[in-house]
């Protein structure tokens, strides 16, 4: 395809880990990539434009603003061509220089940007009020009376958590941000269930841990496991590590089949009410599993039919059944 942009010019031998954050650990190059990304010298649009602007030597060195000229051409040299290009105009960001300055704006706050609140939401299990918390690039909503859904698995009371970049709490409420985070939860979910990694797009790795004795009872909190789901999965990425541990509901929500099923019952499970999921895994879904092989098989109710899908021990879908509902 003729917009392929390759550049087999260079010599693109790849870089490890350790080389990688070697050649970041320098605040002089950090500071280049900074004034390559605020002068636009970067492809605007990296999928739809071949064009990059760059800027010229000499105006990226003032800007830099370092004396030493053997110095700034030495840092320089270090981030080429990984992470900026030279090219006869001058120099821009590479796609590994932009995604690194990509991720320190989204990590980024104007200022301590860690905070407690209260919600205007109410527990969707309790009804008693709800806190968000920001802590260390993690959001998190608790309720100030029960467990939450999750039980002892849950850090702090939690109803919900998860990672969620700085960037994005500027001009939300807490509220959106709780939205906003979960609707980047199920996306993740998704991605994960299709073994990419949304950090990296590395491939992912599942482990399945059942609880043998599991009773949830009226409270819905079993005495064995500490919750209310009898199967939890781990989704691990492969390259860096990435992580998501929730009850296997919760990733079968991220299947095509499962969104598809759940749209027909009006339900947008890609960015869904908080208080609509809650009350789909208590009244709506069903979880059996069968040993040797594993067998774990969740149903979801709709109005006239249900859906069931059945997973093995790496989270492979194995089986997928709609029926008539019972
Ligand atoms: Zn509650
Ligand atoms: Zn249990
Ligand atoms: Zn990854």
């Amino acid at each position: 395809m003729s917009e392929t942009r390759l550049t087999p010019e260079i010599d693109l031998d790849g870089i490890s880990p350790d080389e990688a954050f070697a050649i970041l650990g320098n605040e002089i190059r950090l500071d280049i990539i900074r004034v390559l990304l605020s002068a636009g010298a970067t492809h605007q649009y990296d999928d739809v434009s071949d064009t990059a602007e760059t800027i010229p030597f000499s105006e990226l060195r003032s800007r830099v603003d370092i004396d030493d000229n053997g110095q700034f051409n030495y840092h320089l040299s270090q981030l080429t061509p990984h992470f900026v290009r030279g090219t006869d105009d001058g120099y821009r960001l590479s796609g590994a220089g932009k995604q690194i300055a990509r991720t320190v704006l989204a990590v980024s706050g104007a200022e301590t940007v860690d905070f407690t609140t209260d919600l205007q939401q109410s527990c969707p299990l309790c009804d008693a009020p709800m806190k968000a918390a920001y802590e260390d690039q993690w959001l998190r909503i608790s309720c100030t009376r029960c467990d939450g859904l999750f039980g002892d698995k849950a850090p702090d009371e939690s109803v919900f958590w998860s990672n969620y970049p700085a960037a994005g709490l500027a001009d939300r409420t807490p509220e959106e941000a709780f939205e906003t985070g979960f609707y980047r939860c199920m996306l993740d979910i998704s991605s994960l269930m299709r073994d990419v990694c949304r950090e990296c797009a590395g491939t992912i790795s599942a482990s399945v841990s059942v609880c043998e004795r599991h009773d949830p009872g009226a409270r819905q909190q079993c005495a064995a496991c500490g919750t209310l789901f009898p199967v939890w999965a781990e989704l691990q990425c492969d390259t860096c590590g990435y992580a998501k541990r929730l009850p296997i509901e919760a990733f079968t929500l991220g299947l095509t089949p499962v969104i598809g099923f759940l749209d027909d019952h009006g339900m947008d499970i890609l960015a869904p009410a908080f208080d609509d999921v809650v009350d789909l895994f208590r009244h709506r879904v069903e979880t059996t599993v069968r040993e040797e092989p594993l067998r774990v098989s969740v149903t979801i109710e709709g109005d006239s039919s249900a859906l069931s899908v059945s997973l093995d021990d790496d989270m492979n879908v194995v089986d997928l059944d709609q029926h008539p509902s019972e």
